[in-house]
């Protein structure tokens, strides 16, 4: 019987070729097959380090019908490494749905600890690493981004973001209106020549950056909510629920958003905030 090959988790620099382990390194060398989400990206890593084993697409528009080929790959006994464009496969990079089908089929997956933006910025920050959550990329949609901080504020945890450079200016502006202007760090271009960490208050950080050209990749940081307990800072906590819903609105929720969001503040059923909507 033929014994199944390993599926491993290979994180790759996310910017200075000297951040990968030995032992990736040698799984890249050993494997049958690497599994790359940019196939001329990896390419240069591997002439870097002179690796010549053979490698196969695997990304975001492929991994459905590509996942199904690796599978049999595997059960025919192939070591597969999987790598991502940089850094950790799986983190906002394809990789979660093989992994998924791997264990599906009984097949060992092995992870191999490495880079990823995420920590790299993380313990740089000066904001408290112990408890984080992360968010990936906020939605594009405006609507949705916005909803989607409304869920985070109460959070005490550091809060971490992917974000796009062309986006990072509608990002900031939306946390401020939002979560308050609270103390951020922007991890600009890391391991890389122009490594930045851009520290202050919401309102100094988009005011610097509202005179400059805005490069490269980044991770904004967020210091949590410290005054989750209680909410005694909240300005709707003396405003009866129509005034609440109005305010929640002036922020760009739709009337439906607004009565969501504001029974979830208020810590009551929607439908009696609901009630309170009906003549506005
Ligand atoms: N899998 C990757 C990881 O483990 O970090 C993340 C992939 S995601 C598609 C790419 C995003 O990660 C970038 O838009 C940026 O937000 C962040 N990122 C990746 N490399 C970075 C770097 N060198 N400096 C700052 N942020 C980086």
């Amino acid at each position: 019987m033929i014994k199944t090959g390993i599926l491993y988790i290979c994180p790759t620099p996310i910017g200075n070729l000297e951040d990968i382990t030995l032992r990736a390194l040698r799984v890249l060398q050993e494997a049958d097959l690497i599994a790359a989400e940019d196939t001329r990206r990896t390419l240069k890593l591997l002439n870097h380090y002179n690796i010549k084993t053979p490698m196969t697409s695997y990304y975001e528009h492929n991994k459905q019908q590509k996942s199904t080929y690796l599978i049999e790959q595997l059960k025919a006994g192939k070591n597969i490494a999987l790598v991502s464009d940089a850094g950790t496969p799986g983190i906002s990079d394809p990789g979660e749905e093989l992994v998924k089908k791997a264990l599906e089929e009984g097949i060992q997956v092995v992870s191999l600890p490495g880079p990823t933006a995420i920590t790299t910025a993380l313990v740089a920050s000066g904001l408290p690493a112990g408890n984080f959550f992360f968010r990936g990329f906020l939605p594009r949609n405006a609507k949705e981004r916005r909803l989607c901080l409304e869920d985070l504020k109460g959070l005490k945890d550091t809060i971490v973001l992917y974000v796009a450079p062309h986006r990072v200016l509608d990002v900031l502006e939306d946390c401020r209106g939002i979560l308050g202007n609270r103390k951020i760090v922007l991890a600009r271009e890391l391991t890389k020549k122009y490594e930045e960490f851009i520290r202050g208050q919401l309102s100094d950080v988009i005011t610097l950056l509202s005179n400059r050209e805005i490069k490269g990749e980044m991770v904004l940081l967020i210091e949590g909510n410290s005054s989750v307990q209680g909410e005694e800072n909240q300005p709707w906590q003396s405003m009866d629920i129509k005034s609440h819903i109005l305010w929640n609105m002036k922020k760009g929720l739709s009337k439906k958003d607004a009565v969501r969001v504001t029974a979830r503040e208020r810590g009551i059923p929607k439908r009696q905030v609901y009630a309170e909507s009906l003549d506005i």
